[in-house]
């Protein structure tokens, strides 16, 4: 439903472009996190303080848990973009990305008011 309702809303080639946008988002953020348990393991060390090695260990697992969230959303993101936008081209005259909802999982072409369907 999802979707249906963003793309009924702003048009498709706008959601599809905040779709890349927000993926790649999510992407630097998976991104960031790696580069934060990689920093924060170099400098890990077990001969100081206690609270220290502790709060080194809530970062990692922190920046890990943040990390995979994040990449398990890009790529849904991602793959979603994708599978939509396959389907975004008018099978009857070939015009990508300029259709209307007409329901939840159904798309008319602007153009030659085709009907296909768009949503699973
Ligand atoms: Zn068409």
């Amino acid at each position: 439903m999802e979707p249906a309702d963003s793309i009924g809303r702003i048009g498709f080639r706008k959601w599809y472009e905040r779709q890349l946008i927000e993926g790649h988002a999510w992407f630097i953020t998976c991104f960031l996190c790696m580069i934060a348990i990689a920093a924060v393991l170099e400098e890990l060390s077990f001969r100081g303080p206690l609270a220290r090695l502790l709060a080194y260990g809530a970062v990692v697992f922190a920046s890990g848990v943040v990390g995979i969230y994040a990449f398990l959303r890009y790529q849904r993101l991602m793959t979603m973009a994708e599978r939509l936008g396959d389907l975004a081209t008018c099978t009857q005259c070939g015009t990508y990305g300029r259709f209307a909802m007409v329901s939840a999982h159904a798309a008319r072409c602007r153009k030659c008011a085709h009907e296909w369907r768009l949503i699973d």
